[in-house]
Order: structure tokens, then C-alpha cells, then sequence
């Protein structure tokens, strides 16, 4: 079985993201935060001084917050749980904002729900 296959299945959707090969080390990136269920990693594209993106390693179809569903409530809890240990580690003791781009209106261009932790000026 291929590993792409794999990773497929793992996330119980057809499609492999961009995301799951950073998750998979297929595509290297800066990561700051990785527990259980969550992965957290430098925006390759920063919008401020710490721009950092929380994504679920299981991401069970929460392509984007338009497929929400009861199952999906664990997942989401736990995406800002991580939110919040990845702004500690980082200082953001200023505060940081949270923001779920969601569908074209909101320039999403990755199908893999994400949270971007965005703070540090
Ligand atoms: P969206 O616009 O979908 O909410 O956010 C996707 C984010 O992923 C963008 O801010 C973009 O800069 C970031 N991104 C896209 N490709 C890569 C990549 O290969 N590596 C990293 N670290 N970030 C990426």
C-alpha cells in the first residue's frame, strides 16, 4: 500500500492535503508544536512578526468549517487547545488573534481546516 494511500485512509477522505505531507515530513516546514491529535507550524507566508498554523492530524473530512459537524467537536476543541499551548510557548502574552478562513469569500486555499495563530506586533 502506498504511503499516499495510507494517508488517505488515516484521514478518511480520498484527497492527500498539502497538509498531511508537512504532517508526513514529505514537505519540510518550521514546527513549533505537535501533540496527539493536533500539529502546529510557521506560516510559510507570515502576515505579522508570529503567524502560525494549528491543523489536525486526523482531520476526519473538516476540510473546511462548512462540513462542522457533532463528530467534528473533539477535533475542535482540541485545535484550540492547541492554539492556546502554542501561544504560551511562543510569549503572544500581549495577546493574538485566531482566524479560520472559511471557503473562497475568506481566501481559503487550503482544504484542510486550519487555524491561524497570528500575534507578536
Ligand atoms: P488559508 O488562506 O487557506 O486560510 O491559509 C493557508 C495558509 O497556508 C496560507 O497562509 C499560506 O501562506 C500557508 N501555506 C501554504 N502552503 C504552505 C507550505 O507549503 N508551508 C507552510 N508553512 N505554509 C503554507
Amino acid at each position: 500500500m502506498s504511503e499516499e494511500i495510507k494517508l488517505a485512509q488515516t484521514a478518511k477522505e480520498e484527497e492527500v492535503t498539502l497538509f498531511d505531507k508537512i504532517i508526513a515530513g514529505k514537505i519540510p516546514c518550521s514546527k513549533v508544536y505537535e501533540d496527539d491529535y493536533t500539529f502546529a507550524f510557521r506560516d510559510i507566508s507570515p502576515t505579522a512578526k508570529t503567524h502560525i498554523l494549528v491543523i489536525p492530524k486526523n482531520w476526519d473530512g473538516l476540510s473546511s468549517l462548512f462540513k462542522a459537524e457533532e463528530k467534528h467537536v473533539d477535533i475542535m476543541g482540541r485545535l484550540l487547545l492547541a492554539c492556546s499551548q502554542v501561544a504560551k510557548q511562543e510569549g503572544l502574552d500581549e495577546g493574538y488573534r485566531i482566524v479560520i478562513n472559511t471557503g473562497p469569500h475568506a481566501g481559503q486555499t487550503v482544504y484542510h481546516i486550519h487555524l491561524h495563530v497570528i500575534g507578536g506586533e
